[in-house]
């Protein structure tokens, strides 16, 4: 066996164990197992192409893809050490845009190289020149979306620009025109290929990439999170059709193929048009913010919480992103065990997108031990918040704001959100009233039946569990059996 068929032998297999990666991650049982699969591959994978090129290239060339190599793994390595979890999206999006920008120079090099010598050493045989154009200029076009898009949905992620979506005037047709543009402009270059056409190209993606991610609302990044993860694998399997390299192309469509299907039964889980979103919000009318006056609200203490959670007969959990800035998991679970013990029966209400990531709340809750049996995803549990005492708002908005339900001009109306509203009392965990992810005003705070519980979630649920303590102590509270009936606050009321 030569090397060239050894090393794609070694990139078949390295395939395989990606496919079997992708299996083991769909279950929580076989993860681990797809984790070690992925990494099996990927080192088998850099391992015969480090090998293969040894063959070709100079032993300098050699030494400076080692070094490079071992910068971004001290990098990678380093950076995946230090990420708390709430930043694991910004991250996944900035490793997108790597891709796209990787994709991009793996376009313009190919380019230069068979315009430098394609014609005198046959880099490409002339009959396929038209087709390796094609490929050159999509490959970039692809590659220069997502690294602007990625780079936005980076920068949207991190809070360091607003993730209220942006409302260009004629937006829809700027990205129609954008891409009847590059199909003009992809024609021509196969006909007759410039620097020019390079250019305008690259400019052209870079801008349309931008304007797609920045007119996406801050409800539905989610969906662009995984949209750009497709699009990554796309870029990815572009630069294997320009390298000849095969596992470059499959690994690279089974991302693009797997991202575009989770951002399809994402769109579904949220009532949004896939079409709509990943043409960058096509058909979305400037939304309102919501920020009309909304009334008073009503604040409440950590002994005035625990006082009617001593009361209560049944308690819902709506957990949300604050609880994971806040770590409040813990204090949460112990709050949990102790209403638990006193016989108020305690389930969670977890919304698919609550947090920052697909099943971030589940990974919290599971990290403090909160039993399985009383965590119910948000279409099992809907129907009970009106048999509900009282709910907890746990760190969470947009997934608990009614005006998704009943404002058709709210920006994530149609989102199907957990009905808190409809329970006897809610008590919302947060340290203000600013808006959630999607920048929209919360109508939920200023029911009659709300009360707001300011400051740090962890620190407030550890004053709650103290206040219970206490209560305990001084007999006002039952140790067990929970209240009888349904509590009320002073003034609790719809
Ligand atoms: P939101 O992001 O809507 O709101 C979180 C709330 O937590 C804020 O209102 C904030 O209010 C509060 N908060 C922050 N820190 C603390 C703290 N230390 N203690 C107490 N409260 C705190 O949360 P949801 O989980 O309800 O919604 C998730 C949003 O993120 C959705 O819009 C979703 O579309 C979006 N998203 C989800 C992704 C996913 O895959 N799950 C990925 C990308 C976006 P205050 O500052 O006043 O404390």
């Amino acid at each position: 066996m030569t090397a060239t068929t050894s090393a794609q032998a070694a990139h078949l297999v390295a395939a395989l164990l990606f496919i079997l990666s992708l299996a083991g991650l769909s279950q929580h049982r076989t993860s681990r197992a797809g984790v070690v699969f992925g990494i099996a591959g990927m080192a088998l994978a850099l391992l015969a192409t480090v090998v293969l090129a040894a063959l070709e290239i100079s032993a300098t060339a050699i030494l400076l893809i080692l070094v490079a190599m071992a910068i971004g793994g001290a990098a990678g390595l380093w950076r995946a050490r230090q990420v708390a979890m709430t930043e694991m999206p910004e991250l996944i999006a900035i490793l997108h845009s790597f891709v796209g920008v990787a994709a991009v120079l793996v376009g313009w090099n190919s380019y230069f190289e068979v315009e430098a010598k394609g014609a005198a050493q046959h880099v490409v045989p002339a009959e396929l020149l038209s087709i390796h154009h094609a490929e050159v200029f999509i490959g970039i076009f692809i590659g220069a979306v997502t690294f602007t898009g990625s780079v936005v949905a980076f920068l949207k992620l991190s809070a360091r620009i607003k993730s209220q979506p942006l409302m260009l005037p004629g937006k829809n047709l700027l990205n129609l025109g954008a891409l009847a543009a590059f199909l003009v402009l992809t024609v021509w270059f196969t006909i007759a290929p410039s620097l020019g056409l390079m250019i305008a190209v690259t400019v052209l993606a870079l801008a349309l990439g931008l304007h797609l991610v920045a007119a996406i609302g801050g409800g539905d990044m989610p969906v662009v999170v995984s949209m750009l993860n497709s699009y990554s694998g796309w870029a990815a399997a572009a630069a294997g059709f320009l390298l000849d390299n095969n596992l470059l192309i499959v690994t690279g469509a089974l991302v693009g193929s797997s991202g575009a299907y989770l951002s399809y039964i994402m769109c579904k889980g949220m009532n949004r048009s896939f079409i709509s979103v990943i043409a960058g919000g096509f058909g979305i009318e400037a939304p309102s913010s919501g920020d009309d006056d909304q009334g008073e609200h009503r604040e409440t203490s950590a002994e005035e919480a625990a006082e009617l959670l001593g009361a209560a007969t049944s308690v819902i959990i709506t957990p949300g992103y604050g609880m994971a800035v806040a770590q409040a998991q813990h204090p949460v679970a112990e709050l949990t065990r102790t209403l638990r013990e006193r016989g108020v029966e305690v389930r969670f209400g977890v919304h698919p997108v609550a947090g920052r990531l697909p099943g971030h709340m589940n990974v919290l809750l599971a990290e403090a031990k909160v039993p399985y049996d009383i965590v119910l995803e948000m279409d099992e549990i809907n129907d009970d918040f009106p048999q509900t005492s009282v709910v907890l708002v746990i760190g969470a908005n947009d997934t608990v704001n009614p005006a998704a339900a009943e404002d058709p001009s709210s920006p994530i109306a149609g989102m199907p959100v957990l009905h808190a509203w409809e329970a006897e009392n809610v008590i919302v965990f947060k340290r203000s009233m600013a808006s959630g992810y999607a920048g929209v005003q919360n109508p939920l705070f200023f029911r009659e039946n709300t009360s707001m519980l300011f400051g740090d979630a962890k620190q407030s649920v550890e004053n709650i569990l103290r206040a219970l303590d206490d209560a305990m102590s001084a007999g006002t509270v039952q140790a067990s059996g929970g209240g009888a009936g349904t509590a009320q606050p002073a003034g609790a009321g719809r």
